[in-house]
């Protein structure tokens, strides 16, 4: 697939990075968005960009370029909303959690040097100090706004109703809505809702340094008074806060939001020309807060470079079969 013009349906992080990535390659784009850009289930993702822990699957090597993609587009767009505070990982598992490719295995001193108001640290936990978080609307409006410096339209409040079958380049981006956008041409898209649960907290200044995830929550600060959790009980989880860190007997519960996160059946990406329909493309993915940078500048190369990035070798939607 080569063509200079590109329309992408949806304008979530995964929309929004595409655009972005293809129109500063020099394509003409047009961003369509059935509301406002990053108004989907990315306005209410923890934002989390962590890859590291995920050393097999299809998009093993994908995920192992996140991080450095991000420092790419941090680059490219300064003032790019990311906080590089490093995770840590603990009690999910009885024994000693082993150690892979950028993490290190860290001990209760160290738990309480980089995270000094957990009341117990534990014996041993996962650190991860190249991982970090997204103010994920934040990043979509960045993507968005590169986008239309490199001369793309950007429609809001515009649902996409039928896509073309007349050889149009066509991304669709359209998180949890693609699979019905591509079933009236016949394609099946094995992506379905997947429901998760974002709870602000109030919070004291200074309470949580890192992205915390334990068996209880995922847990970070995201303002001097704010902090935010994935996890399926508002109520539970302010009780594990409170009891976790010291100091933490003020904090309250602001509001949760639980929001259908795009799940492909296998849990693996799906990007990438859809046979039989040309001009069709898709990108629908998990973690795609961890994830867009990469993907937005692959999909860009493949769709104007006409390449098969070995990248996304193992994402193609013609993994399903049919
Ligand atoms: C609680 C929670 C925690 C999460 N934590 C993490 C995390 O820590 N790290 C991580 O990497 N990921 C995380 N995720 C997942 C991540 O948020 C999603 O993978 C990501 O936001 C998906 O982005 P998207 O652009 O595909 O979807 P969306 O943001 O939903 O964008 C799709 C867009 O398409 C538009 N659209 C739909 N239909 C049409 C149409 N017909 N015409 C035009 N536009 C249309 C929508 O309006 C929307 O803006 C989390 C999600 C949740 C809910």
């Amino acid at each position: 697939m080569s063509d200079r013009s590109i329309t992408v349906v949806g304008a979530g992080i995964v929309g929004a990075s595409i655009a972005y990535h293809a129109a500063r390659a020099g394509a003409a784009v047009t961003l369509v968005d059935a509301g406002r850009p990053g108004g989907g289930v990315t306005a209410n993702s923890f934002a989390w960009i962590g890859a590291s822990g995920v050393h097999r699957g299809p998009a093993a090597a994908l995920r192992s370029r996140a991080i450095d993609e991000y420092h790419r587009l941090e680059g490219e767009l300064p003032d790019l909303p990311v906080t590089w505070s490093g995770s840590l990982t603990w009690g999910l598992t009885d024994a000693a959690p082993e150690a892979g490719p950028g993490q290190e295995l860290v001990d209760a001193a160290a738990v309480a040097r980089l995270e000094p108001n957990v009341r117990r640290p534990p014996e041993w936990a996962i650190w991860v100090p190249g991982d970090g978080a997204v103010d994920p609307v934040g990043v979509t409006g960045r993507l968005v706004e590169g986008a239309r410096a490199h001369g793309a339209e950007v429609h809001s409040n515009m649902p996409v109703t039928a896509v073309p079958r007349d050889g149009t380049v066509v991304v669709l981006a359209a998180g949890v809505a693609t699979a019905a956008l591509a079933a009236p041409l016949g394609v099946h898209v094995p992506v379905g809702p997947s429901p998760a649960t974002l709870t602000r907290f109030s919070a004291p200044e200074g309470l949580v340094n890192t992205v915390v995830n334990t068996a209880d929550f995922d847990l970070r600060q995201v303002a001097p008074d704010r902090l935010v959790a994935a996890a399926d009980s508002p109520e539970r989880t302010l009780a594990a806060i409170r009891s976790t860190f010291r100091g933490a007997e003020t904090v309250d519960l602001l509001g949760s939001r639980t929001a259908a996160r795009p799940m492909p059946v296998d849990g693996e990406p799906i990007v990438g020309p859809v046979a039989g329909v040309p001009g069709l493309y898709v990108a629908v993915l998990h973690s795609a807060i961890t994830l867009a940078p990469a993907v937005g500048r692959l999909v860009a190369r493949e769709l104007l470079d006409g390449t098969a990035e070995p990248l996304l070798a193992g994402c193609r939607l013609d993994r399903f079969g049919g």
